[in-house]
């Protein structure tokens, strides 16, 4: 198990499988505003790659768009609808296909409130994940090693806690409406970008009342 940091776009040849875990980290959380400071993704085998971007605007990475934009290789995120639109309006692509577990869990697991990945890690894994670096900032030079751990850890146990969630919704006959729910993502990214995202400053959800 190892973490490997690279800069500005993943290495030549890297093969990641058809199904890939994959997070972001950035100044903030409004897209628009705020970089795209990291990509971090694993193949669910224990290791992690980190893609890191330095100067504002530069996003010169063909491997990993073309990873992200790849129909034949499904992307895990844990709550899509951020990763997605930041990666759309920073690196400039659609990434699909798409599994949110946090969208997974909200349709399997109707019997808590607790959708967070730390949560959702904890009751499917046992895995105890820190958040200490969370916020902390992603633009700097170079990253600490609790900043690469954390970035890391985020990408690490999607692959595990998808398998659950999918056995979970086929129990309970929610596949199709999970499915319908991750090929909406594109458009609700599309949205929150356009001006829809429905969370103040007199931005209405079109779907709200
Ligand atoms: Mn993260």
């Amino acid at each position: 198990m190892a973490n490997h940091l690279h800069h500005g776009d993943l290495p030549e040849g890297l093969d990641l499988g058809k199904l890939v875990a994959v997070d972001t980290e950035t100044l903030g959380l409004k897209p628009r505003r705020d970089r795209l400071c990291l990509v971090q993704l694993s193949a669910g085998d224990g290791d992690a790659h980190l893609v890191k971007f330095g100067a504002p605007g530069v996003y010169d990475a063909p491997r990993l768009k073309a990873l992200m934009a790849d129909t034949s290789v499904t992307k895990i995120f844990h709550y899509a609808r951020f990763d997605v639109a930041t990666m759309k309006h920073h690196l400039g692509i659609d990434t699909a296909p798409i599994y949110c577990t946090k969208i997974a869990s909200k349709l399997a697991r109707t019997y808590t409130d607790k959708h967070g990945l730390k949560d959702l890690v904890k009751e499917l894994t046992g895995v105890d994940l820190s958040k200490a670096s969370q916020s902390s900032d992603w633009a700097a030079a170079t990253l600490s090693k609790d900043q690469v751990d954390y970035a890391a850890s985020d990408v690490l146990h999607l692959h595990k806690v998808k398998a659950t969630l999918d056995m979970m919704l086929a129990r309970e006959g929610r596949t199709a409406l999970a499915e319908a729910c991750f090929r909406f993502l594109p458009t609700r990214a599309a949205l929150d970008l356009g001006g829809w995202a429905g969370d103040g400053e007199g931005e209405r959800d079109i779907f709200a009342h």
